[in-house]
């Protein structure tokens, strides 16, 4: 029996209800689904973590690819799935959703255990890191991409010293299709990758940049590159890439220092941590991944595997009692994140010239900046033509991740045109009306200042949700009926 259909046989389609009682107050953290919350089976009165997701095939890839994962003891065990109907006060209707009962972690997310930590040691960063790399081996061994490792999805079993830590969240987790380590494979931030092409066509001459042949590609060894990141700031407090200056996107600065790879240990905090400690950080963090350690690597490293006391306190613990600091951090890493699952779509440049896109054309008219002349196109599907509807989100995606190049109102206003004519091809789909109400959508724009990488990243997952080769659970639902608050086989 196929994976597939097994996960479909284990989703219970009776109430929760009827075994479970949920805490509708209390919230143990807030994903981009929600927050994840308390439920306490009425059998035995243990308690339980509870995410709940709009029932939609990526909902259910994810709970299909964590179950999947789950049998290791560092990935979050996954109890029970069951898909209810449920509806939420601020909703007119039910609405289909899969509620995951998971093991509760009681210890809470990396980061703020350390900062709890008056005496967070070396050694104790190296037991968190043999048991996030165990974690990833064993997803890299099923084939399986996590692609959203970070502080917040690395949860303590519970307060004591010796608690395991165990790997949650699936919701970007990807089979890997085989596409990896080409050998011209190039590096995955799509960051670094635009503003070379922007370069080479400012020294051009004739202001048009050659494709690509080369797809940009992504693969497994991104989770390697933000362990990289998440040792560096469990050791010493702070991020490798680390710029002054705060925003909502990714500093200039920041991009620069990502796409060279350029981190330093600063003596004041450094001076106290191991050499070995040094080197696994300075293999992980390469920016090409072929020079990347791998998995083995890391558990090979002897860091891992000292005898040495390595009993000095580390200054993270300190640093990290500042709630804005540990903030700031999250979202830098987070937004790396996001930029390298964009980089997912394999986009490459194609030369403005070129581009059947009404709004990057009015740029190329109105003689803007030669720093504008890219636009993603997808290598792989090469259906540009043939199908309106994922080209018009495509064009979303690229308005949100090209450099702005003008004055904030007007970037807002060639957002909204894109939009509008994706809306216009996809209105049908309602994993995007959804994601849209989010981003307060009327229709015709946004009502409130929009985050441009969130957005792509939605939309992204709109395209992804249309192009999926096979959802062998579209069937199964259009058999479900609501009746009386619960889904019932016609
Ligand atoms: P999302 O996919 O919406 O980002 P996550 O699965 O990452 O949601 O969960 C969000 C947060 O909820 C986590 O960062 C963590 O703080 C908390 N959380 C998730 N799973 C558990 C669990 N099993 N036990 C305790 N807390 C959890």
């Amino acid at each position: 029996m196929s994976e597939d259909s097994n996960m479909e046989k284990a989703i219970k389609e009776t109430s929760i209800l009827e075994e479970y009682s949920i805490n509708w107050t209390q919230k143990l953290g807030a994903g981009i689904s929600g927050p994840v919350r308390v439920c306490v089976k009425k059998s035995t009165q243990e308690r339980f973590a509870l995410k709940i997701l709009l029932d939609r095939p990526k909902a259910r890839n994810e709970v299909r690819l964590h179950m999947m994962c789950a049998t290791h003891s560092n990935i979050v065990e996954i109890i029970e799935v069951f898909a209810n109907s449920v509806q939420f006060p601020h909703e007119s209707s039910p609405r289909a959703r899969l509620l995951i009962v998971m093991e509760m972690m009681e210890g809470g997310e990396l980061f703020h255990r350390i900062s709890q930590h008056r005496h967070f040691t070396e050694k104790q960063a190296s037991q968190v890191t043999k048991q996030a790399t165990l974690a990833l081996q064993h997803c890299h061994l099923l084939n399986i991409a996590h692609r959203d490792l970070k502080p917040e999805n690395l949860l303590f079993k519970d307060n004591s010293l010796d608690a395991p830590v165990k790997l949650c969240d699936f919701g970007f987790a990807k089979v890997d299709q085989g596409d990896l380590m080409t050998p011209q494979f190039t590096p995955y931030y799509v960051a670094p990758q635009v503003l070379e092409a922007q370069r080479r066509h400012q020294k051009e001459k004739s202001g048009l940049i050659p494709t690509s042949p080369t797809p940009y590609t992504y693969n497994k060894s991104c989770d390697l590159w933000s362990l990289g990141v998440i040792i560096y700031v469990m050791l010493c407090g702070y991020p490798p890439f680390y710029s002054k200056h705060h925003s909502r996107t990714i500093p200039k600065d920041m991009r620069k220092k990502i796409m060279t790879g350029s981190f330093e240990f600063p003596e004041e905090e450094w001076s106290q941590i191991s050499e070995m400690a040094k080197d696994v950080v300075r293999k992980l963090l390469k920016v090409k991944p072929e020079e990347r350690l791998t998995i083995e690597g890391v558990l090979d490293h002897p860091w891992l595997n000292s005898t040495e006391a390595l009993d000095n306190v580390l200054p993270s613990a300190q640093l990290m009692m500042d709630k804005a600091v540990v903030a700031g951090i999250q979202q830098a890493h987070a937004e790396q994140l996001a930029n390298m699952r964009i980089q997912d779509l394999k986009v490459s440049l194609k030369p403005l010239h070129s581009v059947n896109n009404p709004i990057l054309r009015k740029r190329k008219l109105l003689g803007s900046k030669p720093k504008d002349g890219v636009y993603i196109h997808d290598h792989e599907n090469g259906v540009e033509d043939s199908n309106v509807a994922l080209e018009k989100l495509r064009d979303v995606i690229a308005q949100c991740i090209l450099p702005q190049a003008g004055k904030g109102e007007n970037e807002d206003e060639k957002l909204n045109e894109v939009m509008q004519e994706a809306w216009k091809y996809n209105r049908e789909c309602k994993l995007l009306r959804d994601a849209l109400q989010s981003f307060s959508w009327n229709g015709r724009g946004f009502t409130d200042k929009v985050d441009r990488l969130k957005l792509a990243e939605v939309v992204k997952q709109v395209i992804e949700e249309q192009t999926l080769p096979h959802e062998p659970q579209s069937s199964e639902i259009a058999l479900l009926v609501c009746r009386a608050g619960t889904w019932k086989r016609l």
